[in-house]
């Protein structure tokens, strides 16, 4: 090899392509604040929309009932009217027991002021009480919505910020890489891709022998002495990496 060592470059390429994988990993990291707020938004419109689901039942409940109690009350005044027509007593006794049973209907649905609650009132109760549940919770959504527009528009500048470093900090990294043979630079490219990370690792010499301080392996002798001799490319036995001796 020349004067240069091509591996000392290669682990100044390796040193700018782990930086560039920080900046893409900060790149995708959402920060915490954003995704609370994320969540926050997304459990209010279900939240807001359950108590949309609820008050349309409550209130089809409340319609069916209505109608129900106006059935009740018009079949009563044309039971009073009958009884009013009739002439025989067993006749005005049927007409009494029609009205008395209709009117038991009537106090389920409307209730009376002593004793009967009725169907209706609770559910208008209920109708208002879920309608100022949603005036809350509607509120709570436009609070959360331009506040969480703020912070997505925070994070696409960050993102964007760092997209322009890395475009900067990956020409130079280019540049770099065509001072140094293309084969070295393809075989290193390709490990680092299997690798995910890094495709150079320094070699260490220990108390026993030469290691990868990659993946930590002991070198054998023969390996150890390739890479000190640095007239090919040699690589680790275990992981597979380009070793270098280091400078
Ligand atoms: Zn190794």
């Amino acid at each position: 090899m020349g004067v240069s060592d091509p591996l000392a470059e290669l682990n100044r390429l390796q040193e700018r392509d782990l930086e560039l994988d920080q900046i893409r990993e900060d790149q995708s990291r959402i920060p915490e604040e954003l995704a609370q707020a994320r969540l926050h938004l997304r459990q209010l419109e279900i939240h807001l929309g359950d108590l949309q689901e609820q008050l349309r039942e409550v209130r089809m409940a409340y319609h069916k009932a209505d109608l129900e109690l106006q059935d009740l009350k018009s079949k009563r005044e044309k039971a009073k009217a009958a009884q009013a027509q009739a002439t025989g007593a067993k006749e005005q006794t049927q007409y009494g027991e029609q009205i008395r049973q209709l009117s038991g209907l009537i106090e389920d649905l409307e209730g009376n002021n002593k004793d009967i609650v009725g169907q209706i009132m609770p559910l208008l109760e209920q109708i208002e009480k879920l309608e100022e549940q949603l005036i809350q919770v509607k509120a709570q959504v436009d609070e959360a919505r331009p506040r969480l527009e703020a912070l997505e528009t925070a994070n696409q500048q960050r993102v964007d910020a760092l997209e322009a470093d890395y475009q900067s900090k990956k020409a130079d990294r280019d540049q770099l890489a065509a001072t140094i043979p293309p084969a070295i630079v393809k075989e290193y490219e390709s490990i680092r891709r299997a690798r995910k990370g890094t495709g150079l690792a320094r070699m260490t010499k220990a108390s026993s022998g030469y290691r990868c301080t990659a993946c930590n392996v002991q070198l054998p002798m023969h390996v150890a002495q390739q890479v000190h001799q640095a007239s090919k490319v040699v690589r680790c036995p275990s992981c597979g990496r380009i070793l270098w001796k280091g400078e």
